[in-house]
C-alpha cells in the first residue's frame, strides 16, 4: 500500500469501544472507591446521557446539573471511572498555545489566535480553581511551578521565538508570559543538556485521576436523585426514535443500546475523545485515535528534585527512522513527583500503524526502552543502566486534521442519523488539562440554550466553514504524512 493509502486506512478506521483490558496506569493503580459504580439497573429514561466519564464528561455534567434545577444525568463509561486518557495522561497542566501562536494566526487571524491563547491560559486557572473548590490540592499533588520548554535544535528554537515574538506584537498584554533562556542559560540554570534554548512559563502538574474521581464523587453526594454513572457500562450503538422530546422530563427521543440493556434519554453528549468515530461515524478521520506511552522513572536520587520548581518539555522536529520505521513525533513531556522524586516521562517513538491506533491494552516495548534511554542524558548522564522503570502504559488521546479541538452540536450528516439532541466535546490533541474542562463547560452552557461565543474560541466549533476546510481528511493525511 501507499503510504498515503495505509494513513487513510488508519485514521478512517472504526476506532470500536475502548478496550476492556487497558494497561495499568500508575495514576489508577490505588482505584477510587466509586471505580466500578453503577445502579443496580440501569436507569430507563434521562434528560441527558453523557458517554464518558473522563474531565470533558465531568466538566459537561457539572454544568448541566449546576446550570438547570431539574435535569437529570447519567453517565456511561466503558471501563471503570476515569480510565481513558485523563486517567492515563502525563500531569502537565501546560498551554501550548504559544509556540502554536504564529500557525495560529496565520489560519485565523490575530483575534481568533488570541482568544485560543486566552482560553487555554483561562481553563488551566479553571483547573486550579476546580482543585482548591474540591479541596483536592493534597490529594491530587498539585504542584504549580514554571514549565521548561527546550528546543533541541536551533531550527525549532528559532520558530518559537518567532512565534512568541508575534504572539507579543499581537497582543501586548501577553509580554512576560514567556521569558526566552539560550542555550547556555538553559545549562547552567536548569541543568539540561543538549539544547538549542529554552523559554519558561508559568505551569502546573497534577494527579488528574484523582481530581476527576473527587469532584464526580461530590456531585453523586450534592445531586443523588439527579445523578447516576454506570461504568462498565459501554454504550454499543444509538439510535433516533420518533417520539416527540419535550424540553426536560419527556421521554427521551434517543435510545442508547449498552451491555446492561438500554437507555432513553433527550440529548446525547459525546465525551469519548479518541474514540468519538465508534458511535459518530461521520467523524471518522475527523477526530483520530494517537496512542500516547508514559513511563514513571525514579532517578534515585542521581538528581536534584526540582518537583515543585518545574516541569519540563523537550521539542524537537518530527523524524521517521528509515530503518524501523519508527517517528519520533516532536515532543517529550517531563514531571517530577516533588513526593517520591518519581519522574512521569511520556513521548512518541512509534510506528505510524501503532500510534494511530486506539488499542491501549498493551505497551509497545521499544517506545518504553526508548523513553528509558532518552530521559537520563537530558540530564546529562550517560548511565549505563536505565533508572529504575516503576511503571509504563498506554492511553488513547484523540486528534484532529486542523490541531484544535471540537466543540458543538452535531450535525445529522456526522451522526448518520435523525435528530438535533447530539453534542460532543473532544480532539484536544494531547493538551487536554489546557482545554478540556472549559470547552465541557462551554458544551453544557450550549445545551442549555446559553450563548458562549464571547469566550469559547470559535475555530473549536463545527461550523460549516471548518468542516469543509480544516477538518478534512486529507488535512489530517497531510498532517501525519509531514512527520514520515
Ligand atoms: C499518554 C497520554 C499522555 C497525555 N499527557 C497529557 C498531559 O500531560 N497534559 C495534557 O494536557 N494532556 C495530556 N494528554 C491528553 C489528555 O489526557 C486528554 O486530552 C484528556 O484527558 C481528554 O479528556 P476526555 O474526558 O475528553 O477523554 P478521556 O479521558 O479519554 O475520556 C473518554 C472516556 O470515554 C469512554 N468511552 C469511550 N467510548 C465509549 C463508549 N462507546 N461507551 C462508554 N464509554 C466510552 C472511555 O472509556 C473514556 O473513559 C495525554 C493523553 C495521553 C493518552
Amino acid at each position: 500500500m501507499a503510504p498515503n493509502d495505509s494513513v487513510f486506512s488508519l485514521i478512517v478506521a472504526d476506532p470500536g469501544l475502548p478496550r476492556s483490558n487497558p494497561t495499568q496506569s500508575y495514576w489508577q493503580h490505588i482505584p477510587h472507591a466509586l471505580a466500578d459504580i453503577q445502579s443496580p439497573d440501569l436507569p430507563a429514561n434521562r434528560d441527558f446521557a453523557v458517554i464518558g466519564s473522563g474531565i470533558t464528561g465531568l466538566a459537561v455534567t457539572k454544568t448541566l446539573l449546576e446550570r438547570h434545577s431539574t435535569a437529570t444525568v447519567t453517565v456511561l463509561e466503558a471501563r471503570t471511572l476515569c480510565s481513558g486518557a485523563t486517567g492515563r495522561n502525563g500531569g502537565q497542566m501546560a498551554a501550548n498555545a504559544g509556540e502554536q501562536y504564529l500557525n495560529l494566526a496565520e489560519t485565523h487571524g490575530a483575534e481568533t489566535a488570541g482568544k485560543i491563547v486566552d482560553f487555554t491560559f483561562r481553563n488551566l486557572e479553571k483547573m486550579q480553581e476546580l482543585i482548591k473548590e474540591y479541596e483536592v490540592v493534597e490529594l491530587s499533588e498539585l504542584q504549580n511551578l514554571r514549565k521548561l520548554r527546550v528546543f533541541l535544535t536551533q531550527g525549532k528554537f528559532d520558530d518559537f521565538k518567532k512565534s512568541i515574538a508575534r504572539l507579543e506584537a499581537d497582543h501586548p498584554s501577553r509580554r512576560g508570559l514567556y521569558t526566552i533562556l539560550d542555550a547556555d542559560a538553559v545549562v547552567k540554570e536548569h541543568g539540561i543538556h543538549g539544547t538549542s534554548g529554552g523559554a519558561l512559563l508559568p505551569a502546573g502538574t497534577v494527579w488528574p485521576y484523582r481530581l476527576v474521581t473527587k469532584v464526580f464523587s461530590a456531585l453523586l453526594e450534592k445531586y443523588p436523585g439527579r445523578l447516576t454513572i454506570e461504568t462498565h457500562t459501554p454504550v454499543e450503538s444509538i439510535e433516533h426514535t420518533s417520539i416527540r422530546a419535550s424540553p426536560i422530563t419527556a421521554i427521551g427521543s434517543y435510545v442508547l443500546r449498552t451491555s446492561r440493556g438500554p437507555l432513553r434519554a433527550s440529548a446525547v453528549v459525546h465525551c469519548t475523545n479518541g474514540y468519538s468515530g465508534h458511535l459518530v461515524p461521520g467523524l471518522r478521520g475527523l477526530v483520530y485515535p494517537f496512542k500516547g506511552t508514559m513511563t514513571v522513572q525514579d532517578p534515585e536520587n542521581s538528581v536534584p528534585n526540582q518537583g515543585t520548581a518545574i516541569s519540563w518539555g523537550f521539542h524537537y522536529p518530527p523524524s521517521c527512522d528509515p530503518e524501523t520505521k519508527r517517528i519520533g513525533y516532536g515532543l517529550y513531556y517531563l514531571g517530577q513527583s516533588a513526593k517520591t522524586g518519581y519522574f512521569y516521562f511520556g513521548g512518541e517513538n512509534a510506528r505510524i500503524d501503532e500510534s494511530v491506533s486506539a488499542d491501549d491494552s498493551f505497551v509497545a516495548e521499544h517506545s518504553v526502552v526508548h523513553l528509558q534511554s532518552v530521559l537520563p542524558r537530558f540530564f546529562g548522564k550517560n548511565v549505563r543502566s536505565n533508572w529504575r522503570l516503576i511503571s509504563a502504559w498506554s492511553g488513547i488521546m484523540g486528534y484532529s486534521p486542523d490541531g484544535l479541538p471540537i466543540v458543538g452540536q452535531l450535525s445529522c450528516k456526522l451522526t448518520e442519523r435523525k435528530g438535533d439532541g447530539e453534542w460532543i466535546a473532544a480532539a484536544f490533541n494531547g493538551y487536554g488539562m489546557a482545554n478540556s474542562l472549559l470547552s465541557g463547560e462551554a458544551l453544557g452552557l450550549m445545551i442549555l440554550g446559553e450563548d458562549v461565543s464571547s469566550w469559547l474560541p470559535m475555530a473549536y466549533g463545527l461550523g460549516e466553514r471548518r468542516l469543509r476546510e480544516a477538518l478534512t481528511i486529507p488535512k489530517a493525511i497531510s498532517a501525519l504524512n509531514s512527520k514520515l
